[in-house]
């Protein structure tokens, strides 16, 4: 049988820190599906049109990645792909809480999904989508934190 993995995420922008959980995982698993979800919480910053087509442009380079939008609910959406597992990246500690809460509360509605983590690469655990937005939005150099595509998008937007 297949294994898929579902990648969940905002990517508000796609920053290395996505990009190094993606270059991993595509790994370990026969396909790796990137699930864009809508951004309800956190601020509108980029479209869901943006997000889908930033993010398509640096999964290009694996042939078992896929990018899609999620709507509605993610275990929903793992089922219909027949997926098995719920890709997420831990960086500090921060993370952990909300992590936890949301793998438990997955796990009850669909006992068949695990969730699994990727600690983030020593090189990529502080970066934060939250935070490049920040920087961005007070002119700061993003490039640093984002691929060359996303930064390249975000220049010729200003
Ligand atoms: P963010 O939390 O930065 O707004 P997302 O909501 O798009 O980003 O997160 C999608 C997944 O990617 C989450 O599991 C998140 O913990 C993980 N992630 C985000 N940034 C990094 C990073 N720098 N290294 C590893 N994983 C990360």
């Amino acid at each position: 049988m297949l294994t898929t993995a579902i990648y969940p995420g905002t990517f508000n922008p796609i920053t290395n820190g996505h990009v190094d959980i993606i270059q991993r995982a595509h790994k370990l698993f026969d396909r790796v599906i990137i699930c864009v979800a809508m951004s309800a919480r956190k601020d509108p910053f980029l479209t869901m049109e943006e997000r889908l087509d930033l993010v398509r442009e640096v999964a290009a380079e694996y042939r078992n990645v896929s990018v899609l939008p999620l709507q509605g609910l993610l275990v929903d959406f793992a089922r219909a792909e027949q997926a098995t597992c719920i890709l997420r990246g831990l960086r500090a500690v921060a993370d952990f809480e909300y992590e936890f809460q949301l793998a438990g509360m997955n796990r009850q509605m669909y006992p068949a999904l695990e969730t699994l983590f990727l600690t983030a690469a020593e090189s990529t655990t502080h970066i934060s989508a939250t935070i490049v937005r920040e920087i961005y939005t007070l002119g700061g150099d993003i490039s640093l934190f984002v691929p060359g595509v996303v930064a390249r998008y975000l220049k010729g937007r200003t």
